[in-house]
This record gives structure tokens, sequence and C-alpha cells, in this order.
């Protein structure tokens, strides 16, 4: 946020929401000196004092400071900064000295800024007031607070490696500088403390989580899923490995721009949420997701305000992965005749798509959509996303090696038992079946195998919970097709197309990867 322009250009009342009191009146104080104005700060507790805290007058009401404010006696070229004012909205006497400052300060070098720590405009003042959101701070701001930190601490911390320093600093990234010196403070006291002497950068990661979750709407993931985790996708598993050193400083000093983003479409439980996860540890990134149906809020612009805070939000982390699942159910039918909420989820999208379009940051969306029907056009465009995916359903080798990753997972010594046969009815058997189908066919083996003195699960005990299966692809025939038509010529194919792929094979929709 620049303040100058808005000085210069006569603003007679801006709206500053920040919860950093402190830094925001820092950089209102450079903008005044930069442009040659005096500063008076007023609050109830200590009246009107200067930029350095010298009293100048101790009207503590609100009202006696508003009229004193706008009296004609107070010199010209000044700017006044008011905390707290938000307070004092439910008095009529209030709102009329405002709409009088924001009529005559027009016409004056005069600038009323008001800092809150929450946008609360009644609606009698949204034309007289600007409401500008007071950014994050900056990578140089995070850096120099744990500088002065670590410098205090050296003694008991001993030599942080310039790595480590790098990732406690992005790790801190989308915090103010409260929570950063509390984070700092924090996991140094911890790391110094514990016996298991856990890492800096992993706890000031910790403290981010809490902050994060406490927008409502973006989520910390603690993300264990790897590649091997996935069966199949071998096409997209490619594509995310070929980008595991894309966020790194030696990728930008080559040139490479950041990646944007990836789309990924297809029926449920193929495995798009899981792919996200694991992306996050390809990439070496952080996961946050996003659940941009709740965005959606009842008061007038509360919904963009909420786009707004997490996207910056979002922003600041630094590197991450952005998940936004199952977008298709925020956006789909947007702006039919039908829908009912006067266009907000079209400006949420609109502002999305700008944002996608337009970003700098190393914010990587992956995006997941169960349909594509009901999605707008306009998001399918090129240069919305790096690349879009089907996520179609797995071939006959990519069953075998799903079955055979939870087998592994739930009960390992399990996985040399099962017979080749068994295996390759399995196989035959679950033709249709999703990833998550193949997951839920291992989980209920084991019912049957616990059921029966906790013997050791065997690969009948898979096939027969196959055989009792209705797979959704079925219930939902005419959604794959339409799907999986559609990723013909719209997508590259997340799974390889194997040589043994079945007849008629649905997930061989979409084009090949080439790399
Ligand atoms: P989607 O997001 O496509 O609806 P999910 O990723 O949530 O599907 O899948 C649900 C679960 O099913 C996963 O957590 C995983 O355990 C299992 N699963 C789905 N696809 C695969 C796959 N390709 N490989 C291994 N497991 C899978």
């Amino acid at each position: 946020m620049n303040l100058p322009p808005y000085i210069r250009a006569h603003y007679p009342i801006l709206y500053l929401v920040t919860p950093e009191e402190s830094r925001a009146e820092s950089s209102i104080l450079e903008a005044a000196k930069a442009l040659k104005r005096d500063l008076q700060i007023w609050s109830t507790t200590e009246g009107f004092v200067n930029e350095k805290g010298k009293s100048i007058a101790q009207t503590e009401d609100a009202i006696d400071a508003l009229l004193q404010v706008h009296g004609k006696e107070t010199p010209d070229k000044t700017i006044f900064v008011m905390r707290d004012l938000h307070l004092y909205f439910n008095s009529p006497k209030v709102l009329r000295i405002l709409r009088d400052i924001a009529r005559d300060f027009k016409q004056l070098s005069k600038t009323l800024i008001i800092i809150s720590p929450v946008r609360k405009v009644p609606a009698e003042l949204e034309r007289d007031l600007t409401v500008l959101e007071f950014e994050l701070p900056k990578r140089e701001e995070i850096e120099a607070i744990f500088n002065t930190l670590y410098t205090n601490n050296k003694a008991k911390l001993g030599t942080i490696s310039d790595d480590e320093k790098e990732r406690i600093i992005q790790a801190a990234m989308g915090l103010t500088t409260v929570e950063a010196e509390n984070a700092f403070s924090k996991a140094m006291v911890e790391s110094t403390t514990d016996e298991s002497k856990p890492l800096i950068s992993k706890l000031v990661l910790r403290e981010k989580a809490a902050a994060v979750r406490k927008t409502g709407i973006l989520e910390y993931f603690e993300a264990t899923q790897t590649a091997s985790d996935i069966g199949g996708l071998e096409n997209l598993k490619t594509w995310l490995t070929t980008r595991n050193q894309a966020f790194t400083h030696k990728a930008r000093q080559f040139g490479l721009p950041l990646p944007r983003g990836i789309l990924l479409a297809g029926l449920p439980g193929c495995g798009k949420s899981l792919s996200a996860k694991a992306a996050s540890n390809i990439l070496g990134v952080p996961l946050i997701r996003f659940d941009i149906g709740k965005v959606f809020g009842g008061l007038v612009g509360e919904s963009e305000r909420n786009m707004r805070t997490a996207i910056q939000t979002a922003e600041a982390v630094g590197s991450c992965v952005l998940w936004i699942d199952e977008m298709e159910k925020a956006f789909a039918g947007m702006g039919g005749s039908g829908s009912s909420d006067s266009g907000t989820s079209q400006r949420i999208f609109g502002n999305f798509i700008t944002w996608m379009q337009e970003k700098t940051t190393p914010c990587f969306v992956i995006a997941t959509v169960n349909r594509i029907d009901s999605l707008p056009p306009e998001l399918l465009r090129k240069g919305r996303f790096d690349e879009i995916f089907f996520v179609g359903l797995p071939d006959a080798v990519n069953r075998e090696e799903i079955i055979n990753i939870h087998v592994r997972r739930f009960r390992p010594k399990a996985e040399k038992l099962i017979k080749a046969s068994v295996m390759k009815e399995c196989v035959k058997a679950s033709e249709g079946f999703s990833g998550a189908e193949l997951e839920e066919a291992v989980i209920s083996g084991m019912y049957t195998a616990f059921h029966h003195d906790a013997r050791e699960l065997l690969g009948e005990d898979i096939l027969k919970a196959i055989e009792i299966t209705n797979p959704l692809s079925k219930a939902r025939a005419a959604d794959l097709k339409m799907m999986s038509d559609w990723a013909e010529c719209n997508a590259v194919n997340a799974n390889k197309i194997t040589a043994k792929a079945d007849k008629g094979d649905k997930s061989s929709s979409g084009r090949q990867l080439e790399i």
C-alpha cells in the first residue's frame, strides 16, 4: 500500500485496516516526512500527540477530538491519525462530523487516517472514506526481526546455517510483525530447551499454521504423502517431479518463470486430493488448503474482503501449494438466470481469474474439480493454469499398484503372501474402480480377516470385497463419458497409457505428456 498518492490527491479520510497499529503508523510517518506534512496522532488514552509522542492536546473525548480535527485553527498540511475511531461509529454526531470533514478536507491539505483492526464502515460513510488494506510485512522486515532476535540469542542458539535461516524466514512469511516476533522467540526458546532439539524453521511453521487457521478460510496441512503413495498418474508425477526445483533460488537465476498452477479434473476418488498433498512434498513447499466456499459471507462486501484476505495471506506465506479442493462447488452455475447472489460469485470469480493471470508470487495453485460441465469456460482458457490434467480411472497395471500400496500401508506383511493368480483376478474384477474404491476394498478385506480371529489379510478377502462393490463409474457412466470426451481435446492425461490398458478403458482420454 502506497499512501502518498492518496494524500497528495486530497483523499479526505482514509480507513486503514490492519492489526499492526505501530507498523502502520511508521509507514504513515514515512509518508508524512516525504510529503512534508505534520502528524498528529489521537487516542482516547493520550489525546493528541506528535510523531515523537509529545502531547499536543489532552482531548480524550472522541467528539471533541473530531471537532478539533475539523476546526479551522488546526494547521494546514497535517495528517491526523485516529486510533480505534470505529468504536464511536454508533454516535450520530461522530458520523455527522466525519461527513463534514470529508466534504471540507477535499479543499485543504489535511488528511484524516483512521486505523482499525477491523473493517467496520457504516453505510452512511461508505462514500466519504476510502478503505485501504495494510499489507503484511515484506521479506526484509521479517528478516530484520529475525536478525535482531538471533543476535541477542546467538550464544544460546549457536550458529544457524544460511539454508536454515532462509527456511526460518520463509516459514514466518504471512505473519504480522508481532506474530513473527512471537513465533521466533517461542521457537528459539523451544529449540534450546527441548531435548530433541527441533529445527527452528519447523517450530515457526507450526506457529504459522495457527495464524493461518485464524483466517477461517485457509488451513495448513502437514502432508506426509509422497509420489510413492500414488498408484499410476505417471504423467502427473513426472510433470511435478520435473519441477521439484522450481521454487529455488537456482531456478530464478536460471531465468525460469515461476510455475502458476494446475487444474486436476476427474471423477471423485481418483487421487486428485492425494496428488495435491504429495505435490507439496515433491515441490518441497508447504501445503495450504483454501476452502473457497467459506469465502462467501452474508454481509455486503464481506465475500470480496474474505477473498482478498485469503489471497494476501497465501501470497505472504511465500512458496506454497495453494490447494483449492472441489472448486466447482464455489463457481458452478455462476451467473445463470437462477443465480441469486447479485453477482457476488461472478465478482469473486473475476478476482480469482485476474489474480491467477497476474500473480508474480511463488504460490502454486492446485485446483481440483469433480465436474467440468458447470465450470465457467474462462477458467479453462490458456494462460490460467500451466496445465490441465484429466485424472481418470486406473488401468489394470495401476490398479495392481494401488492395491499393493494400500496393502503395504495397512498390512505390510500381507503383500508378499497374496497369490499372483488372486491378484490377477482382483485386477480383472475391479475394472472401472477408482483408487478410493480399491482402498475401500482393501480395508473391507481387512475387516473380514480381523473377524476371522485376526488372521493375516488374504488376496481372496480383497477379491470378495471387490465383487460386491458397484463402482461409481458405473453409476455415473454418462458423466465419465462426458468428461473423458472433453479431456480428449482439452487436457493431458494424468495416467500414462500402458500397453496393457483395458479394452475400452475410459481412462485413456487426454493427450500424453511430452517431456
Ligand atoms: P479425489 O480428490 O480425486 O476425489 P482422493 O485423492 O481424495 O480423490 O482419494 C481418496 C483416497 O483414495 C486417497 O486418500 C487414497 O487413499 C485413495 N486413492 C485414490 N487414488 C489413488 C491412487 N491413484 N493411488 C493410491 N491411492 C489412491
